[in-house]
């Protein structure tokens, strides 16, 4: 199974990655970075067809703030909680700036991904700018974090795969 496609450019996606980038592009214009000023959006598409977008919420207690990614996880699942998502993406820019510029999603937002991905049985594949402006699309949020802890560690402490 091939984990990761790398994209040299937005038009060469496929249209529902391109579409969901735009949404999430069009997010991150509103998102709550008055320290970081950079602007991240995020959007999930549902298996029933709903689109649900978070933006980056940040606090000058700063950790207390949160990601584009959470926040929209957090949303879909409070919103929509019997609903699969089927792709995610997320797109970043500077306030003030038009271009999107990388973005992959940190650790904890990867574990967040990995819980829901557990949680609906189903992966789902998440799009973001990387290194060098080339668009990532990761076949799974599972695929972002290998050798994770998840579910399964605390269903099966001894099983050493980190399957069943
Ligand atoms: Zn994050």
């Amino acid at each position: 199974m091939k984990e990761f496609t790398l994209i040299d450019h937005l038009e060469d996606l496929d249209a529902e990655s391109k579409y969901l980038v735009h949404k999430a592009k069009e997010a991150a214009l509103h998102a709550y970075a008055p320290y970081s000023k950079f602007m991240v959006g995020a959007a999930a598409l549902l298996d029933n067809g709903k689109v649900v977008t978070g933006t980056n919420q940040e606090n000058a207690a700063y950790p207390s703030g949160m990601c584009a990614e959470r926040v929209v996880l957090y949303a879909l699942s409070a919103q929509y909680p019997e609903q699969k998502i089927v792709r995610l993406a997320v797109a970043a820019r500077r306030k003030n700036g038009k271009d999107l510029v990388p973005a992959t999603s940190c650790g904890p937002c990867r574990q967040v991904m990995l819980e829901f991905e557990g949680k609906q049985a189903d992966p789902f594949k998440v799009v973001m700018l990387g290194p060098d402006n080339r668009w990532v699309v990761a076949s799974s949020a599972e695929s972002l974090l290998p050798f994770s802890f998840s579910k399964s560690n605390l269903e099966h402490g001894h099983n050493t795969s980190g399957h069943e």
